[in-house]
C-alpha cells in the first residue's frame, strides 16, 4: 500500500513535473490527461481532479459533463514512453457535485463487485489471472474509404497467406500452427517480447514469462502473476499499453483483436480465478479435480450465465470469429480437468490448495477487464449462492464427440448480437446486488448495437464481393 503522502514526496524528491492521469472508458480504452505537478495535492486522492467528461464514449451528455478523476496512490509508476519524466497514476471517476462514485466508471464497478463479495460473507478476496494473446504485425493497411472495409496485415514473420507479395522466402518460418514454440531464428520476436516484459516490470507488473504462440503470424503471449480484482485489471491495462508502445518503438503494430487472420488460431484471454477468505483458498477440496463444492458451484454460475456473460467477456463482433471449432478456442459450455476444448478448465495444481483455480477460456482482450472480471465474479457468486451444480464434467475432446453427444452440450453464442440478446434477458445476477445498474446494462447494449453490431451489418463485406459480384 502506498499513501498519497508517499506519492507527493516522490514527486518532490524526484522533481517530477508531469503527472499523467489515466482512466478507463466504457468500451475499455485508457484515456489520459496530463497535469503540472502543482495541480496535485492530498485532495486529488479523495475528491479528485476535475475534468470535462462530455466526450468520453458511453458517458455523460454535454450538459452534465463535470467529473473528477480520483488518483489511486497504489498505481503510480514513471511512464517509460514519455520523454519528460512523467508519473503515471490510474484513476477512478467521481461525480463532483454529489461526491459519489460514478456508476458508469468500470473501475468503480469492479470495486462494487469486490464489496459485494465481502457482503455475502463468502470470501474477502477474488483473484484473477488473465492470459492475453496478441499478434505483432509489421503494419496494417485500411482502405481509407471505411465503407469498403478492405484491409490486410503485414506479418512480422512474412506470412505466406497475408494476401500480398512478400518478396523472397528467407526460410526459418514457423509452419502452419507450429508457432508454439521453436527457438530463434524461427522465433523472430524474442527481443521485442523481452523488452515488453522488462518494461512491464518497470511499471510495477509482477512479470513471469513470455513465449511465441501457436499461430504463425507473430502471435505471442506474455505472462504476469495473478492479482486481486482491481490490480489484475490495472495490470492488464498496463500490459496492453506497454506491449503496444514497445511494438511502436520497433516500428511494429500489435493487435489484441481475437481473430485477425482467417484460418489460423485467434487470440484469447483465458482468465484464471479463485476466491479466498481470511488468507485461505476456498476452491480446493475433495470433489472433481480437487475442487471444493463451492468451486464447482462457481463454475455452475459461470456456465449458466455464459451466454449473457460473453456480452462483457467477448464484447466485439470479431470475438465470435474466434469462438469456432478447430483453433483451441472454446465453443461448448462445459467444464473439464485437462480438456482445452471446454470453456472451463481446471488446471492441475499439484497438492497446493493455494493454486486451485478455474480457467474460463472464453474471454478475449477486446473486453474491458474491470467489467469482465466484475461480471464473472457476479456469475460465480450466483452459482455459489444458489448451489448451481455444473453437471457432469466433459473429459472427452469435445471436437471428437458424435453429433448426438454434442447436441446435449450447450454452445457459446454465435454472434455479439446473440450475446447482447442473452444479456437483455439474463442480467439479474449482475444488477440485483447493485454491482451493475440497469442503466449501465441498457447503455452497454445500445452502445454495442449502435456502434458495432449495426454498422458492421450495414456494410457490404469484402467476401460478399467474391460470393456475389458475378452472380
Ligand atoms: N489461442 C487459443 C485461444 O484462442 C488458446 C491457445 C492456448 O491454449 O494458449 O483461446
Ligand atoms: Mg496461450
Ligand atoms: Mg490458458
Amino acid at each position: 500500500m502506498t499513501t498519497p503522502q508517499e506519492v507527493l514526496k516522490m514527486i518532490q524528491d524526484q522533481n517530477i513535473q508531469m503527472i499523467d492521469l489515466k482512466f478507463i472508458d466504457m468500451p475499455g480504452i485508457w484515456q489520459h490527461l496530463t497535469v503540472y505537478q502543482d495541480q496535485i495535492d492530498e485532495s486529488s486522492f479523495t475528491e479528485g481532479v476535475p475534468f470535462d467528461g462530455s466526450s468520453i464514449r458511453g458517458w455523460k451528455a454535454i450538459n452534465e459533463s463535470d467529473m473528477a478523476m480520483v488518483l489511486d496512490p497504489d498505481t503510480a509508476w514513471i511512464d517509460p514512453f514519455m520523454k519528460e519524466p512523467t508519473l503515471s497514476i490510474i484513476c477512478s471517476i467521481k461525480e463532483p457535485r454529489t461526491g459519489e462514485w460514478y456508476n458508469r466508471c468500470p473501475r468503480v464497478i469492479a470495486r462494487k463487485a469486490l464489496d459485494y463479495l465481502v457482503s455475502t460473507g463468502i470470501g474477502d478476496t477474488a483473484f484473477f489471472g488473465p492470459e492475453a494473446e496478441f499478434f505483432i504485425f509489421d503494419d496494417v493497411r485500411f482502405d481509407q474509404n471505411e465503407n469498403s472495409g478492405y484491409y490486410y496485415v503485414d506479418s512480422v514473420e512474412g506470412r505466406w497467406n497475408s494476401g500480398k507479395d512478400e518478396g523472397p522466402n528467407l526460410a526459418y518460418k514457423p509452419g502452419y500452427k507450429q508457432g508454439y514454440f521453436p527457438v530463434p531464428p524461427t522465433d523472430t520476436s524474442q527481443d521485442i517480447r523481452s523488452e515488453m516484459l522488462l518494461t512491464m516490470a518497470k511499471c510495477g507488473v509482477p512479470i513471469e514469462k513470455h513465449h511465441h504462440e501457436v499461430a504463425t503470424g507473430g502471435q505471442c503471449e506474455l505472462g504476469f502473476r495473478f492479482g486481486k480484482i482491481i490490480e489484475a485489471a490495472d495490470w492488464l491495462m498496463t500490459y496492453k499499453y506497454v506491449i503496444k508502445n514497445v511494438g511502436r518503438k520497433y516500428g511494429k503494430t500489435v493487435t489484441f483483436m481475437p481473430k485477425p487472420v482467417f484460418q489460423d488460431n485467434g487470440s484469447g484471454m483465458h482468465t484464471h480465478q479463485s476466491i479466498w477468505k481470511d488468507g485461505k483458498p476456498l476452491f480446493a477440496g475433495n470433489q472433481y479435480a480437487g475442487m471444493s463444492e463451492m468451486g464447482l458451484y462457481y463454475i455452475g454460475g459461470i456456465l449458466k450465465h455464459a451466454p449473457a456473460l460473453l456480452a462483457f467477456t467477448n464484447p466485439s463482433t470479431n470475438s465470435y470469429k474466434r469462438l469456432v471449432p478447430g483453433y483451441e478456442a472454446p465453443v461448448n459450455l462445459a467444464y473439464s480437468q485437462g480438456n482445452r476444448s471446454a470453456s472451463v478448465r481446471i488446471p492441475l495444481s499439484g497438492d497446493n490448495p493455494k493454486a486451485k483455480r478455474l480457467e474460463f477460456r472464453c474471454p478475449d482482450a477486446t473486453c474491458n477487464p474491470y467489467l469482465a472480471f466484475a461480471a464473472m465474479l457476479c456469475a460465480g457468486l450466483d452459482g455459489i449462492k444458489n448451489k448451481i451444480h455444473p453437471g457432469e464434467p466433459l473429459d472427452k475432446n469435445i471436437y471428437d464427440l458424435s453429433p448426438e453427444e454434442l447436441a446435449k452440450v450447450p454452445s457459446t453464442p454465435g454472434s455479439l448480437e446473440l450475446a447482447l440478446e442473452a444479456l437483455e434477458k439474463d442480467h439479474k445476477f449482475l444488477t440485483e446486488s447493485g454491482v451493475f445498474t440497469e442503466d449501465f446494462i441498457e447503455n452497454w447494449i445500445s452502445y454495442k448495437l449502435d456502434n458495432e453490431v449495426n454498422p458492421l451489418r450495414l456494410r457490404p463485406h469484402p467476401y460478399e464481393f467474391s460470393l456475389y459480384y458475378d452472380v
